[in-house]
């Protein structure tokens, strides 16, 4: 049995067919957990849907209708970059009601683990680059509503800068955000985070992990009650989307660092997975799957 829950829905695959973003990589990381032996069923749970009020706190009404409804327009679509679907629709809903229950885990076991989620491009009133739904957003103020938390930092590693993040917490005091990202890579413009990490073509794991220990360290100080941790798998060499050059075992000690700089504080760690396009999905897979093993070997380090 894990020490932590893995909150997973087989619904949580966005429909896409033939598209570079592999959505089926949610199952497969369920399956590969399981038949590795790193966990078995038990320590999975089924979140539910988020609900109307959960995502009212940070969407728009207009935008939340039209996504329900299937009113989008062709712009909205497009600016998605995805195809739309009931199951796609569906897909969000669940995935932020998995952030929303990883945050709460994370709170009672000190790591909560979404296998999903981490849709970072989503703003209040549009969705863009394959995020409809901000779940991270979406799940902070739900547990602050819940006067669950009081602050939070979100550490965004996905390789593209967290733009919708940004946008959302921007004139909110309570929400640290802090993204790492490739500075020539999508989303064209950044709207500033609180720490904004610019890593230029190619950077490589010595640069990327000494950056990343700095600004943990100016982050924490801020107190927080939980952090959120995008750990997107993009940053990957052989990623398709991504320009930056770290290895699997570069991105593995980023989770640790991640986890232990957290944990040591006495800081819960909620988890979403965010991006991850290699060239081949297993890399994409093992490296979301390293995150868990990660996440359990700090755990483990900490109990000591
Ligand atoms: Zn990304």
């Amino acid at each position: 049995m894990l020490p932590f829950k893995l909150v997973y829905h087989p619904a949580y695959d966005l429909n896409l067919g033939a598209h570079v973003f592999p959505s089926r990589k949610y199952h497969l990381i369920h399956d590969r957990l399981l038949n590795e032996y790193f966990a078995d069923p038990g320590d999975f749970v089924e979140p539910r849907p988020a609900s109307d009020e959960d995502l009212l706190r940070v969407h728009d009404a207009g935008w939340v209708h039209r996504l329900k409804t299937g009113t989008l327009s062709l712009k909205e679509v497009l600016r998605l970059e995805i195809p739309y679907s009931e199951e796609m629709v569906n897909g969000f809903w669940l995935a932020t009601g998995g952030s929303i229950l990883a945050g709460r885990n994370a709170l009672r076991d000190r790591i909560g683990f979404n296998i999903g989620g981490g849709f970072h491009h989503a703003f209040p009133g549009h969705g863009e680059g394959f995020c409809a739904i901000h779940d991270v957003a979406v799940a902070i103020r739900a547990l602050q509503h819940e006067g669950l938390i009081e602050r939070a930092i979100v550490v965004d590693c996905d390789v593209h800068h967290g733009n919708g993040t940004a946008a959302i917490f921007d004139s909110d005091r309570s929400v640290l955000t802090m993204s790492m990202h490739q500075l020539y890579n999508y989303p064209s413009e950044k709207p500033p985070s609180t720490i904004d990490i610019d890593l230029a073509d190619g950077a490589e794991d010595a640069e990327y992990l000494d950056r990343l220990r700095n600004a943990l360290t100016v982050a924490m100080s801020f107190e927080p009650n939980l952090v959120f941790y995008l750990a997107g798998a993009d940053p990957y060499r052989e990623d398709q989307l991504g320009g930056l050059s770290l290895t699997m075992e570069g991105l593995k000690q980023r989770d640790r660092i991640v986890f232990e700089t957290a944990l040591k504080e006495g800081v819960p760690v909620a988890v979403a997975l965010a991006g991850g396009y290699a060239r081949n999905t297993d890399d994409t897979v093992t490296i979301h799957c390293n995150t868990a093993r990660a996440a359990k070997e700090a755990l483990m380090q900490q109990s000591k």
